[in-house]
């Protein structure tokens, strides 16, 4: 793990300076501040992430970015007196404090100002003075100030603030109702006069006061619980009940898609029993009864491909067992392993062409698609192997690691082994004719292998630029690999995908998408085939979870928390159906997709659970109604029954591997 200083120094270049503010005071100084000072103990860990975060008396320290750009648009100057309404944390008055030669704070809750004084005073910042009362009133006893910034938003600008700002002052406040708040700067041309600027939409919780709003629950986006009781009704009345899922009829429902060119299945974890299983239903269906030729799931191609190999009845090719890299009870779990051989007695009853086929959409198994385009050259070109094997040679180094690779480019600040991998895929493609004329299979797994391998060289580089960057790359090389696969099969062809809730529900109706600029999958098949994509998202109240606590730790068995008051879990669970589907096609019921677009959180488990930080780590903001044209609803989930990854010497794996 780097160290805060690391941290603080990519917070800056990342989430804001790559934003593209300039300002080398406010840079400067959010280098220079200790972020993880001014939030909680138990969330030191996520103070430099790109995020708001909860402090003390049910407040927020405002996302890294946000700080920046009330700083940068208030232009402070070293001369200047500041003064900020709603200190919270205290971290944007210590930043200030930095730049300016006087900070004059205000919050409504003592709790805080005490907090925030103590922190300055352990810090030695010894030009902020700080008060508990109502922030809408000003500070008059100390006015004018050149700056006035406010962290909470109101219904308009307070009248005294405007008072209170000197000639040529710059006034930042957040105006408008929760939800939908503007930016605004103010700037004091003379005694009567202000330009106002709008710096766009922002999220602040209420300012509330005299010349504010007049109580917290005004503005509280979920308290209200009449308006909760309400949406659970339209839900309920709306609400498919499903069968279990291992009876006949649990699937149907998904009828209404078959005209779909691609469905996508979600997850809202990576180690819950149902959604394997409930996705297993759904995809025989689609298969059996209405042409879905392609099965493409959120693993490793080469991983992917032996189970291609196996559920076709073909010889195998790889020489490891499939799946054995963390986090191995994701595919190796039996309820995959009775998918694939439901798949594998299907296809045995099918010509090639009709059978389906086993898919991996992502990039992480680099040393398997490298040893995998080797050897198919080695069987179809000898001569292009050896050249083949010199260029794959430049990654070689990394392949227990390749972040490292990433490290090393960027620290060169060349990108080493970039035109070896990219003239490779373009080689092999040159000669795609002659190769695939032999096996068509066997070149379009060897083509994937090698666009795979020139993804992933550029994936391991953008880690160290972000973590928008990395992920659109990832989705990006989901999505093509995904249109390869359904050019690949011709016009008819169709494809279940399978892969977490946060690949496939639209990124634009998340905070993924609005906030961090990072796109999906979901999205780009929406973008791609508009209603002949379809998001199918998936859901849990409570119940148990195979997950790890870090990342490339050992897999237990977690209790799921039930969901928080005023998510969208908890409105479902509010139905007290326990497993329902909902239709939100557009034009279907126009008052359920209503009362599921207002932005609610939505909760995220992937292959690690930290029940201790829920909130934090796995909750997101969402418009439900937006993200997926389908929801499917388990009230109490179970976790996964994983498989072992490595068998003992002469057991037999009971994981389908073809070997
Ligand atoms: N700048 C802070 C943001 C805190 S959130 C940080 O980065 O930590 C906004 C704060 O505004 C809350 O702490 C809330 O208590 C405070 N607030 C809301 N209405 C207020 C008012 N009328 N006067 C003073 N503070 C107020």
């Amino acid at each position: 793990m780097a160290g805060k200083k690391d941290r603080r120094e990519a917070m800056v270049d990342y989430q804001v300076a790559a934003r593209g503010v300039r300002d080398p005071h406010v840079l400067n100084a959010m280098r220079e501040v200790p972020r993880e000072r001014f939030v909680p103990e138990p969330l030191a860990e996520f103070a430099y992430e790109d995020t708001p975060l909860p402090i003390e008396a049910g407040q927020t320290i405002s996302q890294p970015y946000i700080v920046a750009l009330m700083l940068e648009a208030a232009e402070i100057q070293p001369e200047d007196r500041v003064l900020e309404i709603g200190v919270g944390s205290g971290y944007a008055a210590a930043v200030m404090s930095r730049i300016a030669r006087r900070v004059h704070a205000i919050d409504r809750h003592e709790e805080l100002t005490n907090l925030a004084r103590s922190r300055m005073a352990d810090l030695g910042y010894d030009n902020v003075v700080i008060r508990s009362g109502d922030g809408t009133q000003g500070w008059p006893e100390n006015a004018p100030f050149d700056v006035i910034l406010v962290a909470a938003g109101g219904p308009a600008v307070p009248e005294p603030l405007r008072e209170q700002l000197a000639l040529g002052g710059r006034l930042v406040i957040p105006v408008g109702d929760a939800g939908e708040q503007r930016l605004m700067r103010l700037t004091r041309i003379d005694e009567e006069s202000f330009v106002e600027d709008d710096l766009g939409a922002v999220r602040f919780v209420p300012l509330v006061g005299a010349h504010g709003w007049t109580n917290a629950g005004r503005t509280a986006t979920h308290g209200g619980g009449s308006e909760d009781e309400r949406t659970v009704k339209v839900v309920a009345a709306h609400a498919e009940a499903l069968p279990g899922i291992d009876h006949p009829d649990f699937a149907k429902f998904v009828d209404r898609f078959a005209g779909a060119r691609i469905v996508l299945l979600g997850e809202a974890s990576h180690g819950t029993s149902e959604f394997y299983r409930a996705r297993a239903a759904i995809t025989r269906r689609l298969v059996e009864g209405h042409g879905f030729t392609i099965v493409a799931v959120e693993a490793d191609w080469p991983d992917a491909a032996a189970i291609d190999r196996h559920v076709r009845g073909r010889p195998t090719r790889a020489p490891e067992p499939p799946f054995q890299r963390f986090p191995t009870w994701m595919w190796r779990n039996e309820e995959v392993a009775a998918f694939i051989g439901w798949l594998r007695d299907h296809n045995a009853k099918r010509e090639p062409v009709a059978q389906t086929g086993f898919y991996g959409l992502d990039l992480y198994n680099l040393t398997a698609s490298i040893e995998a385009v080797l050897s198919y050259l080695d069987r179809v070109d000898p001569e292009a192997a050896g050249i083949a094997r010199e260029r794959y040679a430049c990654l070689a180094p990394y392949g227990s690691d390749p972040a490292s690779y990433g490290r090393m480019a960027i620290s060169e600040g060349y990108a080493r082994c970039e035109a070896a991998v990219i003239d490779q895929l373009r080689d092999l493609f040159g000669n795609a004719r002659d190769y695939a004329a032999s096996d068509g299979d066997d070149f379009l797994d060897a083509a994937q292998n090698a666009r795979l391998i020139a993804n992933a060289e550029a994936y391991y580089r953008a880690m160290f630029y972000g973590a928008a960057e990395s992920w659109n790359l990832r989705d990006k090389h989901m999505a093509e690999t995904l249109e390869l696969l359904l050019a690949a099969k011709g016009e008819s062809a169709k494809a279940v995908v399978w892969a977490h809730n946060s690949h496939i529900g639209d990124a634009r109706a998340t905070d993924m998408g609005r906030i961090r600029g990072e796109l999906n999958l979901g999205q780009l098949c929406r973008e791609a085939h508009g209603d002949r994509a379809r998001l199918i998202g998936f859901g849990t109240h409570d119940g148990t979870v195979a997950a790890a606590t870090d990342w490339g730790g050992a897999m237990e068995i977690n209790q799921v928390k039930p969901s928080l008051p005023g998510s969208y879990e908890r409105l479902f669970h509010d139905t007290e159906i326990e497993r329902f589907f909902l239709d939100l096609r557009e034009g279907v019921h126009p008052d359920l997709r209503s009362a599921l677009r207002a932005e609610r959180l939505e909760r995220f488990i992937g292959v690690i659970y930290r029940s201790d930080t829920e909130r934090w780590s796995h909750y997101a903001n969402a418009a439900l109604a937006k993200q997926y044209d389908g929801w499917i609803w388990f009230d109490h989930t179970e976790a996964v029954q994983a498989l072992p990854a490595h068998s003992a010497q002469g057991e037999k794996d009971l994981f389908p591997s073809g070997q």
